[in-house]
């Protein structure tokens, strides 16, 4: 028993890593995480993620790129300061099983142009359907949009008091929040969500600044 039970263990920390190796490959694929900006998370269970250590590739992750961070404990030698972000909100909400935070060109762009508004609001695009609660391209979703912030602690503390505030309806919050001239945060209940997440953010960003832009 005791030996099946370490298998099954081993298997969860290994799946959490593959996951996070694979979200950095494909957000890298994508110019979503220049110089080594960005980071990935993925839970392992109620208590553990696998996460990127900082400084590191994101394209080019191997296993001991990511660490096995436990959500009480301070961070780990060689963790990205942003790794707090993450943290918090794998303690405040069960619900999420991964999050991905990149400094994609359009999320970056849009974060920028909208801090005054302190959020983003999409309305009328189809790809907003692709997340999560999200049924039509008639619904309001609003991406809220904080500034940026080099002190870790106090930019957690204002995002967790945002996202815990409730949205008033007909509005939907997406699974993501911006930070000004600096990037997007997404995530979802697995890997695959915080990944379509990721893609749909960034892709109705690059909407928005092309029809923005155009003249005909
Ligand atoms: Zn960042």
């Amino acid at each position: 028993m005791t030996v099946a039970l370490a298998i099954v263990e081993r298997d969860d920390v290994e799946a959490a890593i593959e996951a996070v190796i694979d979200a950095g490959r494909y957000a890298s694929a994508r110019h979503w995480v220049p110089a080594t900006s960005g980071n990935f998370s993925v839970r392992i269970d109620a208590r553990r993620v696998a996460i990127t250590r900082s400084g590191a590739d994101k394209g080019a992750l191997t296993p001991s790129d990511i660490l096995i961070q436990a959500l009480d404990a301070p961070l780990l030698p060689g963790s990205s300061a942003e790794a707090a972000l993450h943290l918090r909100q794998y303690a405040d909400n069960p619900d999420i099983g991964a999050i991905f935070h990149i400094h994609g060109p359009s999320s970056t762009v849009i974060g920028h142009a909208h801090l005054a508004e302190g959020a983003v609001h999409l309305n009328g695009w189809e790809l907003q359907k692709a997340l999560l609660g999200v049924t039509t391209h008639a619904a309001t979703v609003e991406v809220p949009v904080f500034a940026n912030e080099q002190n870790i602690d106090a930019l957690s503390h204002r995002i967790a008091a945002r996202l815990a505030e409730p949205i008033t309806a007909p509005q939907i919050r997406a699974p993501g929040y911006l930070l000004a001239g600096h990037g997007l945060y997404a995530w979802g209940r697995t890997p695959r969500d915080a990944t379509r997440h990721l893609e749909a953010l960034e892709a109705l960003f690059n909407q928005m600044i092309v029809f923005r832009s155009y003249r005909p």
